[in-house]
């Protein structure tokens, strides 16, 4: 079971993430998914943020006519690990502290933190989802991996519950969870859509590997809720292939 720290070990460590949290904030604030900031616009807010129009390998896509390739799905490696939870002003994020992580063809990669958009990023023939998880991995040359998990609406998500039960209200909060295991979310088949591209917000930095698990895993209707009270939409719009292939192991 995962629990939250008693009350006063939750308010330092809170206190002590507070002032981070906000400096990222206020970084980051100058974008966001409607207008006149939206999507369309980031590319113009900044100048660091030029690939968001320019670049040829975005994210998210939808996921269409997949190549069958001979490769191994990606192997997990997560482990229960102590977890710190904030809301950053554009999503929850969840970032443990000493997870494992996966290993690709490319080699291994440690789970850096995850975080949730609704209605899903990635689509799937045309399909969209209502929640996805971005698990975001880096490697020891600093390459980036993302596992993309897509929800529907089902039953409860009792893994989910705890980083909804713990998820603060206001932009800059954060929240500490005494244990959370990854491994929990995840479907029990790991088959997986490979394909290169980007960082979903800005800058939009490209070079990144993209997995998108192909079996969704489920989410009640009050979770969902619970979700979009704070973030009703913060989705990009899908993004041009630009002849990019879409691998799907097995
Ligand atoms: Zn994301």
């Amino acid at each position: 079971m995962t629990k939250l720290l008693p009350g006063t070990a939750m308010t330092l460590i809170a206190a002590g993430l507070c002032a981070t949290a906000w400096a990222n904030t206020a970084d980051t604030a100058e974008w966001g998914y409607t207008a006149p900031s939206g999507p369309e616009s980031w590319s113009e807010l900044k100048s660091e943020f030029r690939l968001c129009t320019s670049g040829k390998e975005q994210s998210p896509i939808d996921i269409h006519d997949a190549v069958k390739a001979g490769v191994e799905p990606p192997t997990f490696t997560y482990r229960p690990s102590t977890a710190a939870v904030l809301n950053n002003g554009h999503t929850i994020q969840v970032s443990p502290t000493d997870p494992g992580g996966i290993t690709l063809t490319s080699g291994a990669y440690s789970l850096v933190q995850l975080h949730f958009h609704t209605p899903s990023e990635e689509k799937i023939q045309g399909r969209s989802y209502p929640l996805n998880a971005h698990l975001v991995h880096r490697n020891t040359a600093g390459e980036l991996a993302v596992v993309a998990l897509l929800f529907e609406e089902g039953a409860h998500n009792p893994t989910l519950e705890s980083i909804l039960a713990a998820m603060p209200k206001d932009a800059g909060g954060t929240a500490t969870l005494e244990t959370l295991n990854i491994a929990d979310l995840l479907p029990a088949t790991h088959n997986a859509y490979s394909y290169m591209g980007s960082l979903t917000t800005p800058p939009c930095t490209e070079g990144v590997r993209w997995n998108v698990l192909t079996t969704a895993v489920q989410i009640s209707r009050a979770q969902l809720e619970a979700f979009q009270a704070l973030y009703p939409m913060n989705a990009r719009p899908v993004q041009p292939l630009n002849g990019r292939s879409v691998q799907v192991d097995g």
